[in-house]
């Protein structure tokens, strides 16, 4: 991994790569952006992204493709059954996660459903180091119920330990005992743990969790979605493991694991997903629900360009250059926020840069979603668009209730080589003078409540009227000016 040292004891992160391609970009001025957010019922979800400056929503089919993926692209092998892409793009996967099977599905989510569909029965636990959005809704729409053996760290936003997406493992022996292995559908690792700041679990503990299961005889499924950045982290910080090579690292990852399943709008920055297994029964029953949910075996909903992209992109997760770029931003961002005395989730993830809306927001209660309001807030300070990842994010339980999030935090994601760092101290900026201005941010409440995945499209309206309060004291100070 290439790590420049600079003369003046700085620490910038460089990029590895050059630009090809460009997309311009838009700054529209705060009185419409204003109007924007209002709009689009004060959920960033909503947001046109032609009034976006920064779009940090998500990583999800917004990293920057290289060029040796375009290229692919152009020889893909158009057919509905027994295309050479779909060869292609099997002997890679096979090829570094060393499983004979692979299940090629239209994104992440699908993968998830396909699991579900087969291996949950109503009534049956899923243990797991922590819940997604997704895979929880498909889990629940099964009757299967999440439990999450969470390292006493996680949910720690100001901690230093390296590896906050562990799984407890003497509480998951303790389960499995307590239940029998009949009453747990399987055991999830996700790796660089979304909801709790992009965390990684470390090779150790996955070893640990798999030894564990095996005893037992119930199957480890891992959700590779974001395993890119958990490899720099498992490089980086893990003892014993400096001296693997990232293809070594993952190696020892599915010697570990039964079933290996990602996005492929994050894993490959392409769009897609798919499912690896050794296991020739699950193959088998997945290759019967594939035609009905996704489409045929060799193409499973994604079109033939992605795929040839996505092998490509597989295989440049196994670059430690190609993969550090994220994280290395992230860091950057993190570490210079925390800086300036801005709550941040530590140590730095994948993913993104977490704020923590708990703190930042702490006048604002959590019924109120803080964590929205605080990603409305910076929407409407810097044309910045992040994603909520606290209460709103939550599904209500089946009584109506509404359970509030563990953590409330607006997610700045940053989409692999997209961004410059010139953005990110724009990013930086705004976010610190929004931190010196709080007290000016109210809460939200809900319009309208979709019942199922509500964050993606429920509408909200401000408490009272504080973004014009807002947006009044950022104009004075701070309006971007256009000569
Ligand atoms: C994004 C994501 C998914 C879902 O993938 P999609 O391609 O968006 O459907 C599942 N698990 C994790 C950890 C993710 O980050």
């Amino acid at each position: 991994m290439t790590v420049i040292r600079f003369f003046s004891g700085e620490q910038i992160p460089v990029e590895m790569h050059k630009t090809k391609i460009l997309q311009k970009l838009n700054l529209i001025p705060i009185d419409k952006r204003l109007e924007a957010i209002t709009k689009a019922g004060y959920n960033t979800f909503l947001l046109s992204n032609s009034d976006v400056f920064l779009d940090m929503l998500t990583d999800s089919g917004t990293n920057a493709m290289s060029d040796r993926q375009l290229a692919a692209m152009m020889i893909a092998d158009d057919s509905y059954a027994g295309s050479e892409t779909f060869t292609r793009l099997k002997k890679v996967c096979q090829k570094i996660f060393d499983m004979e099977y692979f299940i090629p599905a239209h994104q992440g989510r699908a993968c998830e459903h396909l699991l579900a569909q087969i291996l949950v029965r109503p009534g049956q636990l899923v243990p797991m180091n922590y819940h997604f959005t997704t895979t929880k809704a498909h889990i629940v729409s099964m009757g299967g119920i999440v439990v999450e053996l969470i390292h006493e760290e996680a949910l720690n936003p100001e901690s230093s330990f390296p590896f906050k997406g562990n799984m407890d493992v003497d509480a998951l022996h303790e389960l499995l005992s307590d239940r029998g292995p009949e009453q747990i559908a399987f055991v999830r690792m996700e790796a660089g743990t979304n909801l709790i700041g992009g965390q990684p679990f470390s090779l150790a503990n996955l070893k640990n969790v798999y030894h564990v299961c095996r005893e037992f005889g119930v199957p480890l499924v891992l959700d590779a979605s974001l395993l890119a950045d958990n490899l720099y982290f498992i490089k980086t910080r893990e003892p014993g493991c400096k001296e693997l090579t990232v293809a070594e690292i993952v190696r020892e990852i599915s010697r570990h694991t039964d079933v290996i399943y990602f996005s492929a709008r994050k894993l490959g920055c392409a769009r897609g997903g798919g499912i690896c297994t050794t296991d020739q029964d699950l193959n088998a029953r997945l290759s019967e629900l594939l035609p009905l949910y996704e489409g045929f075996l060799t193409y499973g909903g994604m079109s033939v360009r992605e795929m040839e992209a996505l092998a490509v992109g597989l295989e440049e997760t196994l670059d430690e250059d190609m993969i550090s770029q994220g994280p290395m931003f992230i860091a950057y961002m993190v570490e210079e926020l925390e800086r300036q005395g801005v709550p941040v989730v530590t140590p730095a993830g994948g993913l993104g840069c977490h704020l923590d809306a708990m703190r930042f927001l702490d006048h604002v209660p959590q019924r109120q979603y803080p964590a929205g309001a605080l990603a409305a807030a910076l929407y409407i300070v810097s044309g910045v668009r992040g994603m909520e990842r606290g209460t709103l994010s939550e599904q209500r339980n089946l009584d109506g209730t509404e359970p509030l999030a563990n953590m409330e935090l607006l997610r700045l994601a940053l989409p692999r080589r997209v961004f410059t760092l010139s953005q990110v101290k724009y990013v930086i900026d705004r976010v610190v003078w929004l931190y010196h201005h709080r007290h000016l941010i109210g809460g939200l409440e809900f319009v309208e409540e979709p019942e199922t995945l509500r964050f993606f499209l429920g509408r909200l309206a401000p408490i009272g009227d504080w973004p014009d309060k807002l947006a009044e004291a950022y104009a004075q100070e701070l309006a971007v000016s256009h000569l």
